[in-house]
């Protein structure tokens, strides 16, 4: 029986709703006055459910459809406005017991590179990272008790917390491992951490239990119900993605929102991102043979309909898309992208790439400094703010501060305080002469004029070689 406030997965997630839902949007795909209505109630930004939002992804009709775009890129710049905050993964350890067949960490790998970073590595690494400009990172390792404890993520934690090299500092770390005990996510917690991110992967049981044939991961409910657990350990922030190719993605869909539901039901609060990857190419891994591969144009209708029914929940891309992907999926709502990614444990500051440890190939290669100056040309802000949850604004106080849209006096001189930063430590000669204009016109669009005044005055003591101000 479906039910979202259920703490079990089969319940929360379930499989006839899911099917009811697609069934429900294939016989009302075509109902117009229904999807004028849905869109209209998406207009108030209170968000729609798996079923509503389902009606519209199966919605063709050009003229329809095209609204939902122009209501994405509404929604997208009348809240998160023209900024983008950076980030960028941090790969600490590529021992895996799983047996997941989409990705090259897979156990039975016998190619692949294998590497754990010692502390020392990831101090090399932290320095590397903090050399770019990156504040904010999300580490990633795969599940291997033995080779990466919890006491091993905790330990790395700590060091990238610790390193001030220069006037860098990572000031929020995000942490992307494998689902694990309410004991813990409560570590976790006590270590600082942003955000606890973990992929659904797949909603599908039975297609999720095939492609994850061996190991922890195996275990459909146990995965599922991390997020309650993480929450359960006090860790309100937590983001969710599927990887787009593995299923159908209308079902991938419908299951993402079921879940976003789930999360707000029984804990008040839903998640804080969502991630939008797709199955790309890696050693051992040849995306041609998973068969649901999405085009371009129905990923960015997803894009457009997660901004529309999830209307305050960052969305995040990554560099498994292109540039002209992100071009496009940043208008309709994405707010968070990683920049000069490395995909390999020990990229940044050994180029690891050679070593053959990549967990996917990277679409887009540029610097940093080539993002920020690009994010620019396309008049966006490129923002490193890690304020939030440093301010203890998390969860259910993050939401309320979004829904009153008093966001918007601390995103925006955040962004221009971050973006200085960058501009004084950083960024080529280029990337500094956009930014410093960038800066002045932007400075106007501060609401408030004591937090403009005050943005002002910390600009000043930027330049000044005074860091880290927030709102
Ligand atoms: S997806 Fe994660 S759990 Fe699966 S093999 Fe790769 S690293 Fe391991
Ligand atoms: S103020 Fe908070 S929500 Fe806004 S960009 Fe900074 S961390 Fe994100």
């Amino acid at each position: 029986m479906y039910n979202p406030k259920s703490l079990k997965a089969e319940e929360f997630i379930n499989h006839e709703e899911i099917l009811d839902t697609l069934k429900y949007a294939d016989e009302n795909k075509d109902n117009l006055e229904l999807v004028d209505s849905l869109l209209k109630k998406a207009e108030e930004l209170k968000g729609l459910t798996h079923r509503e939002a389902s009606v519209l992804l199966a919605c063709e009709d050009q003229e329809r459809v095209q609204k939902m775009y122009d209501l994405a890129e509404k929604i997208k710049k009348d809240f998160y406005g023209n900024r983008i905050v950076m980030f960028a993964p941090l790969y600490l350890s590529n021992y895996c017991v799983n047996g997941c067949v989409y990705c090259p960490y897979h156990l039975k790998n016998k190619h692949i590179c294998r590497k754990k970073l010692t502390q020392e590595e990831i101090e090399r690494e932290v320095i590397a990272l903090q050399d770019m400009g990156h504040k904010r990172l999300a580490i990633e390792a795969g599940e291997d008790p033995v080779n990466n404890p919890i006491e091993y993520i905790l330990e790395s934690i700590k060091t990238i917390y610790s390193i001030k090299h220069k006037n860098g500092a990572i000031r929020r770390v995000n942490v992307n491992i494998a689902a694990t005990t309410v004991e813990n996510y409560r570590k976790l917690k006590e270590a600082e951490i942003g955000t606890y991110i973990l992929f659904q992967e797949t909603y599908h049981k039975e297609s999720y239990e095939k492609l994850h044939p061996t190991g922890p991961k195996h275990n459909y409910a146990y995965h599922t119900e991390a997020m309650d657990r993480a929450m359960e350990g006090g860790i309100d922030d937590v983001g969710l993605g599927v990887l787009f190719g593995l299923e159908l993605y209308r079902y991938e869909f419908a299951g993402l929102l079921m879940h976003a539901e789930h999360l707000e039901a029984v804990h008040g609060v839903g998640p804080h991102t969502i991630s939008v990857p797709r199955i790309k190419r890696a050693e051992d891994i040849d995306p041609d043979v998973f068969d649901n591969g999405i085009s371009d144009e129905t990923f960015a209708k997803i894009c457009a309909l997660i901004r529309i029914c999830v209307p305050y929940t960052g969305m995040i891309i990554s560099t498994r898309e292109s540039k002209e992907v992100r071009e496009k999926v940043i208008r309709l709502g994405v707010s968070q992208i990683s920049g000069a990614s490395r995909t390999s444990v020990g990229g940044y500051a050994d180029g690891g790439e050679e070593e053959n440890s990549q967990q996917f190939d990277v679409s887009d290669q540029r610097t940093l400094d080539e993002v920020v100056a690009w994010l620019m040309e396309n008049g966006y802000i490129p923002s490193f703010c890690t304020a939030c949850y440093r301010e203890g604004r998390t969860g259910d106080r993050f939401m309320a501060l979004c829904k009153n849209r008093q966001i918007q006096n601390c995103c925006h001189p955040n962004a221009l305080m971050t973006l200085k930063e960058f501009l004084m430590d950083y960024a080529s000669q280029h990337t500094k002469e956009l930014g410093e204009k960038m800066i002045e016109q932007e400075l106007d669009n501060i609401p408030n004029e004591k937090v403009r005044e005050l943005c002002k005055k910390h600009l000043i003591d930027i330049s000044n070689n005074k860091r880290d101000f927030r709102f």
